[in-house]
């Protein structure tokens, strides 16, 4: 069973598809973290991101593992707790534009749901990942709701949250304008607005559309 769930930054996927996998039993598959790993792979390095036409290369020397805790090694380090800076903010949506990035990760991605029932979260997981998902939502929010998450999940101040709103829609945008698997919403993807919506509320109506059309087709 493939469960997708999409959406833009922020919008509560992380936290809502790591509560849906624990309620089904299922593996959650946070896909921003390996771009965001491929990212943080590339600053390190030193790579030029403005030609992704190296890219190609440069991945060849990049191993990517991760657990189902969500834990990210690169070349056997693990890196979990750098993805989240600002520097690989500021440049994951250029990386994750370039095709041969995303054809390296998508192939991980399908691979991992071979032997698994997964609930993978991204921005392409209903419309390129798997298009034939056995569910699809995607999570939207309004935007200052999203930053005011963000800030306090990053530990920083109020006074913030009008340079947090512009990190977003900076990232959305890119997201949604690049050529390869832009965010969109996929079809057949069910619409939930989390703008006010608490977390548990999230999870039992995505748990609660699954279990009953689970149901009906089992009758
Ligand atoms: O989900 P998160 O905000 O950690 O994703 C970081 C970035 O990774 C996104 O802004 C997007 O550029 C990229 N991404 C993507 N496709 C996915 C998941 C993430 O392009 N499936």
């Amino acid at each position: 069973m493939i469960i997708a769930i999409d959406g833009p930054a922020a919008s509560g996927k992380s936290v809502t598809a790591k509560d849906v996998a624990k309620k089904l039993k299922y593996i959650h598959i946070n896909t921003g973290s390996m771009y965001r790993a491929v990212t943080l792979y590339f600053l390190e390095k030193k790579v030029n991101l403005d030609n992704g036409t190296i890219f190609k290369k440069e991945l060849k020397k990049l191993k990517i593992n991760f657990n189902f805790k969500n834990e990210i090694f690169i070349n056997d380090i693990d890196v979990s707790n750098k993805l989240r800076q600002d520097s690989v903010n500021n440049n994951v949506s250029k990386v994750s534009a370039v095709k041969v990035v995303r054809d390296n990760l998508v192939a991980l991605q399908r691979n991992i749901a071979l032997d698994n029932n997964v609930v993978m979260e991204g921005r392409d997981i209903g419309t390129t990942v798997f298009p034939n998902a056995d569910f699809k939502f995607y999570l939207t929010a309004d935007i200052e709701v999203r930053a005011k998450r963000r800030l306090i999940e990053n530990q920083k101040s109020e006074n913030d949250i009008q340079s947090m709103i512009d990190q977003i829609k900076k990232r959305d945008n890119l997201d949604k304008k690049r050529k390869h698997s832009p965010l969109v919403v996929a079809d057949g993807a069910i619409i939930i607005d989390t703008t006010n919506m608490k977390i548990a509320d999230q999870v039992e109506k995505i748990v609660n559309i699954i279990k009953r059309k689970d149901k009906y087709t089992n009758e």
